[in-house]
């Protein structure tokens, strides 16, 4: 059969097994992991990805012995009773042709619990924890191999030895946390110690016919990380030690270098995997920012490296590599590395799961099979919410019809799409626009739909979505002030800017006033973070250099009411990099503000209770980002007719409008319709 994908879904022999395509699900830790009653959740998450055509799965990380858990009683493969649950995981991705490795993770200085202990006692930023030298490595070492061994009694293919992202093995190999003087550091062969012998002695406990992937730090991109020719050098000795992969980490959890957010390029670190693979004669995963197969076609024919890594677009659509593979990638829901359903719910210990896929990690209990009597169905409102709900109870076979008064679909996600760094958002909107046509939902653009023609559906959906608060502040409605949607929609904007409110919107539209429009390339985007490529500075420790950001293009000053930092309701994982983008880019951010009045001069503030140090901001445009407030006008009036509307989105809550709850809302609701 002619592919677009050849590369892609071609098979790899590993020697002693082969691989259906290059497609690797990456680990990523769910929190089904955790407790054993999640196991048949667990098992179905795995099974729907691979029935969906992944070569290679990989576990969330499992801990070796207890000083590594990630949490107290986080997940761990300690005993043969663990290894027998295992095997319901195990089964079930063999029963749908996939080949599936359990991840051996040991947390060292970023396990959340006292009983950590890192290469040496030295506490991490991004935990109060500080951890003890690990004295007992030989036992470490054991603990790896039983691991490892109890793998293969449940099943799994193999394992993946994770080395990177700062976890303890990468502890070991940086002198930015190991200082020891024994004979597991003090020099470069020393500090590498630790991850061959576990390879090796893996190897030799496991037999030949196992999978050794291990997975190895690119770049640290943290202060006094390893040297590129460190990184080769582990490489080599890993391979020499018995890998069979070597799998791509880049930075460290507590790095200030981006990895994985929306803003950072896509295929942004191939190059340094590609370096790496010239090497090593065994395969090397690319990863990171790779989520459309073309993509993915194009890093497998260019360069040297063998498998393509995706995590979280596998969370985002199980059947991508179907979908592929049937020459339908329009038809991909595509992740738009938002983080908000899955790292961010990861690291408050909630269950993982996909703000564009409400199924991820719930596929046991969000069933969407076929409906049993076919409904009319009307849902006013394009935005996340409308279509979630329009293309799922569609695909379920309902009859759908969707109103949009607005020229266009999307709603909040085609404003988003506009602001630098989100671009990807188009490809949602791609992702539905293909879904809308394939399941034959009759979609009315520049329609407002009336309480009587809704009248005659079986089913009312609103999901009528937002308008921008107009807080009360004296002269709001002077000529230079502006709401978020005519800022981003066009508008023109002077050189000096004043935005009022400083939630998600107000530092997407700060973003937005700073950035030129053609957005960056990576050598801009790593100039502006300090991130080098390691091959290109092989004496450099962890790839970093002096940031260099692009000039800021307007000067601006983002304001709120509330005392203290800004952006502390941004999510977990992205909210520090847009707060260090707008410092980098020198917007002033003030807080604990009193908006006074707006004037031909500019915006009048003063500071607190007392209204004390007033101050004009000479700017030319004042932008309010000030929150929202619900449109649901058609539900009183459909109420009165008899009918009860679903209401759903921001029509629904205003208050937060976000995106993820939109989405599960609309999917949840068609799901029972
Ligand atoms: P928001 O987060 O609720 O922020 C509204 C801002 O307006 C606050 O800073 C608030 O601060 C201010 N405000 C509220 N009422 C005001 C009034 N009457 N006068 C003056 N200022 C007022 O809302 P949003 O920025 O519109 O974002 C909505 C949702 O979109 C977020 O909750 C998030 O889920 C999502 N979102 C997230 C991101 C992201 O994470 N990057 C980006 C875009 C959207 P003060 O009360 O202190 O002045
Ligand atoms: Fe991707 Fe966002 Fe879904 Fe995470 S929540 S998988 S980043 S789309």
């Amino acid at each position: 059969m002619v592919t677009s994908y050849p590369n892609l879904l071609s098979p790899l022999d590993l020697g002693f097994t082969t691989l259906r395509n290059r497609v690797v699900m990456g680990s990523m830790h769910t929190g089904l992991e955790d407790r054993a009653r999640d196991t048949d959740r667990l098992a179905a998450y795995f099974a729907e990805r691979a029935r969906g055509g992944v070569g290679l799965i990989i576990t969330g990380g499992y801990a070796p012995n207890r000083t590594g858990w990630l949490l107290p009683f986080a997940a761990e493969m300690l005993s043969s009773s663990d290894a027998r649950r295992h095997r319901r995981i195990t089964a079930a991705v063999h029963d749908e042709g996939g080949k599936i490795l359990l991840q051996i993770l040991h947390a060292g200085r970023y396990a959340y619990h006292p009983l950590s202990v890192s290469a040496s006692s030295i506490k991490a930023p991004i935990n109060p924890f500080r951890p003890r030298p690990l004295r007992n490595v030989e036992g470490t070492v054991d603990d790896f191999v039983r691991c490892a061994l109890l793998a293969r009694e449940a099943g799994y293919d193999g394992v993946e030895i994770m080395g990177s992202e700062g976890y303890l093995l990468n502890q070991f190999l940086a002198p930015r946390t190991n200082k020891r003087t024994d004979a597991w550091g003090g020099t470069a062969e020393k500090r590498r110690r630790l991850p061959v012998e576990i390879v090796r002695r893996t190897r030799e406990a496991v037999g030949r016919d196992f999978v050794i992937c291990y997975r190895m730090s690119m770049a640290d991109y943290v202060a006094d990380g390893q040297t590129w020719d460190e990184i080769v050098a582990l490489a080599i000795e890993v391979e020499a030690a018995g890998a069979t992969i070597v799998n791509t980490g880049i930075g460290w959890h507590e790095s200030r270098v981006p990895t994985i957010v929306t803003s950072v390029p896509n295929s942004a670190f191939v190059d340094v995997s590609n370096a790496l693979a010239q090497h090593v004669r065994i395969p090397v995963v690319a990863s990171n920012r790779i989520n459309m197969p073309q993509a993915a076609e194009q890093i497998l024919a260019d360069g040297a490296v063998q498998l393509v890594s995706m995590a979280r677009p596998l969370l985002s659509d199980p059947d991508w590599v179907n979908k592929a593979a049937a020459d339908a990638a329009d038809e991909i829901n595509t992740c738009i590395a938002c983080n908000q359903a899955c790292l961010d719910h990861a690291f408050v210990h909630k269950t993982v799961s996909c703000l564009v896929n409400p199924r991820a990690g719930h596929e046991t209990t969000l069933t969407l099979g076929p409906t049993k009597r076919t409904k009319r169905v009307a849902v006013v409102g394009a935005g996340p919410a409308g279509l979630a709900a329009a293309v799922t109870a569609a695909e379920r076979g309902h009859a759908v019809t969707l109103f949009e008064a607005a020229g266009a679909i999307g709603g909040q996600f085609d404003l988003a799409r506009r602001i630098p760094g989100k671009e990807e958002f188009n490809e949602t909107i791609r992702y539905y626009t293909t879904m809308l046509a394939k399941h034959g939902v009759d979609v009315r653009l520049d329609t407002r739909a009336g309480v009587r023609e809704l009248g005659t559906f079986d089913d009312v959906v609103l999901a009528t979505g937002v308008v921008p608060r107009i807080p009360d502040i004296p002269g709001v409605d002077h000529p230079m002030v502006l709401s978020y949607a005519d800022a981003i929609l066009g508008a023109p904007i002077g050189d000096r800017v004043a935005v009022v409110g400083a939630g998600g919107i107000g530092f997407d539209v700060s973003e937005f006033l700073v950035t030129a429009p053609a957005g960056m390339n990576v050598k801009e985007w790593q100039a502006e973070w300090g991130a080098l490529n390691p091959q290109d500075a092989p004496d450099t420790r962890g790839g970093l250099t002096t940031p260099i950001p692009l000039p800021p293009v307007r000067e601006v000053y983002l304001l709120q009411r509330t005392k203290g930092a800004q952006g502390r309701g941004l999510g977990k994982t992205s909210g520090w990099v847009h707060r260090a983008s707008l410092r980098a880019k020198g917007v002033q951010q003030l807080s604990n503000v009193n908006y006074e009045r707006v004037d031909d001069d500019g915006l009048h503030i003063s500071f607190g209770a007392d209204h004390s140090d007033p101050r004009l901001l000479a700017v030319d445009n004042v932008v309010i980002c000030a929150g929202q407030e619900s449109v649901r006008d058609l539900a009183d009036g459909l109420r009165r007719t008899g009918v009860e509307p679903h209401v759903i989105g921001g029509a629904d809550v205003a208050a937060e409008i976000d995106a993820k709850r939109a989405i599960r809302q609309g999917t949840e609701l068609a799901a029972r319709l």
